[in-house]
């Protein structure tokens, strides 16, 4: 079953590519040419648990197109995790990487584990090992892995240490979302929110009369929903609701974040809020607002609650929330859904940064690192709609954003005679 799910993730990602490739005039062999990633590495990985016994994982890094630059994207830890999704989220991250401009190919990595199940010191042992498996497959001008589902920065730390015993090499770029004693930066923490709020300010601005004063429902209260909400709070928007896994709270006058993020440390849970009304997730996206950011899960808006949705803008903090059938409802109902390869990608940028920084020597501040991403989300965002505007009016968003990147990936492999 998970086979023929995340088989599936690869199959829809090569749909749409075709759909977009129709739309530029692609042709078919180009369009089979896009759709291979240019190098799979599957890897068996072998500890010594603590209690002695031996434990066995598969892992894969998947890199998918460089005609930009190196390959760059996380690496995750999930029970899950298999060869096709690995495969489908790399070619993801090449869209995205080039929708941003950033000097970048795509790549994604995974092991097929489950992370709550080992100790501090089994995990330690995976990620050295995992690095001495693919090494030579990185590097900063290579391919460059950064922190994804269940993996952190110290996972980063354990990898760039192994990384530079085995090669010699003391490049503290080949990673990104490390701590910052090991050329990471403080933004990078807040860069995926900050990137959320920041395209949510721009589409307000655009598409339902400005984000001041504007109502805002955000699904997760996790990394990206948190400081979206403490974001779009500062712009002068009102959090009217929020939610994590046990549900969530709606309050008309507006939510304090700061004190949410503290009732949900203290208790677990945002449901503990004291002022307003308790809801369930589904309730919660189907609540009145002007824009719906949902920041937790995949698949949370589909045809049946579509029609229900009262937001005029969605901007999609987490990775495909909104399944095929919902994106024509919401195109059909003239809801403007802005997509995740635009709306959540401060984290790839703040990872950009970072490199970039360690590149040349550490003279970027905090402040300008902020800037740097801010410019960047600002950017891609008027591009796009730009483009969308002139081009591909009669079709949504994501579309017009799919179709940007591929345009430029495919342009850079024509100049380099790949095509
Ligand atoms: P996280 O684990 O920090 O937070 C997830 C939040 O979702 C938590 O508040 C959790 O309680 C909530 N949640 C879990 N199950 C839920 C459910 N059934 N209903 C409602 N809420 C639920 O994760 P995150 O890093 O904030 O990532 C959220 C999404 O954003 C994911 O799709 C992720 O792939 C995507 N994303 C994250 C980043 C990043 O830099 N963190 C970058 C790009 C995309």
């Amino acid at each position: 079953m998970e086979e023929v799910l995340s088989s599936s993730l690869y199959t829809q990602q090569v749909k749409k590519l075709y759909k977009v490739g129709e739309l530029l005039g692609l042709d078919n062999e180009t369009l089979e040419t896009l759709s291979q990633p240019e190098r799979i590495i599957q890897v068996k990985i072998q500890i010594r648990g603590s209690d002695g016994k031996l434990k066995t994982f598969m892992g894969w890094r998947s890199q998918h197109n460089s005609a930009l630059g190196p390959y760059k994207g996380g690496i995750r830890y999930h029970p899950n995790v298999t060869q096709d999704e690995v495969e489908a989220l790399s070619m993801i991250m090449t869209w995205k990487n080039s929708l941003l401009l950033l000097p970048y190919g795509g790549g994604k990595g995974g092991i097929r584990v489950d992370p709550k199940k080992l100790t501090k010191e089994e995990l330690e042992q995976l990620s050295r090992k995992f690095i001495q498996a693919i090494y030579k497959y990185l590097g900063s001008e290579l391919d460059i892995p950064a922190p994804d589902v269940n993996t952190d920065s110290q996972t980063m730390a354990w990898y760039l240490d192994e990384y530079i015993k085995i090669t010699g090499n003391v490049d503290f770029a080949v990673f990104t979302g490390k701590p910052v004693e090991l050329g990471g930066i403080g933004v990078r923490l807040y860069s995926t929110g900050l990137g959320v709020a920041t395209i949510a300010k721009e589409a307000a601005n655009k598409f339902i009369g400005g984000i001041e004063e504007a109502r805002v429902i955000i699904q997760g209260f996790g990394n990206v929903g948190y400081y979206a909400a403490k974001f779009l709070s500062d712009m002068g928007a009102k959090i009217v609701g929020i939610s994590d896994s046990k549900g969530g709270v709606i309050n008309e006058n507006g939510i304090d974040v700061g004190k949410a993020m503290e009732i949900k440390e203290k208790t677990g849970s945002v449901t503990n809020y004291p002022e307003g009304r308790k809801v369930t997730n589904e309730e919660l996206l189907i609540s009145d607002c002007n824009i719906l950011v949902p920041a937790a899960l995949e698949n949370v808006i589909n045809k049946f609650n579509a029609p229900k949705i009262k937001a005029k803008l969605i901007v999609e903090g987490a990775n495909g929330p909104l399944t095929a059938d919902a994106d024509e409802i919401m195109r059909q109902r003239g809801i403007v859904v802005v997509p995740d390869i635009l709306a959540n990608a401060g984290g790839v940028v703040g990872s950009y940064v970072e490199w970039a920084n360690n590149k040349m020597g550490q003279i970027i501040s905090d402040e300008g690192a902020k800037k740097l991403i801010v410019d960047r989300m600002n950017n891609a965002f008027n591009t796009l709609y730009d483009y969308h505007q002139k081009k591909l009016e009669d079709h949504d968003l994501r579309t017009a954003a799919m179709a940007l990147a591929v345009d430029r990936v495919v342009r850079a492999m024509k100049a380099r005679g790949l095509l």
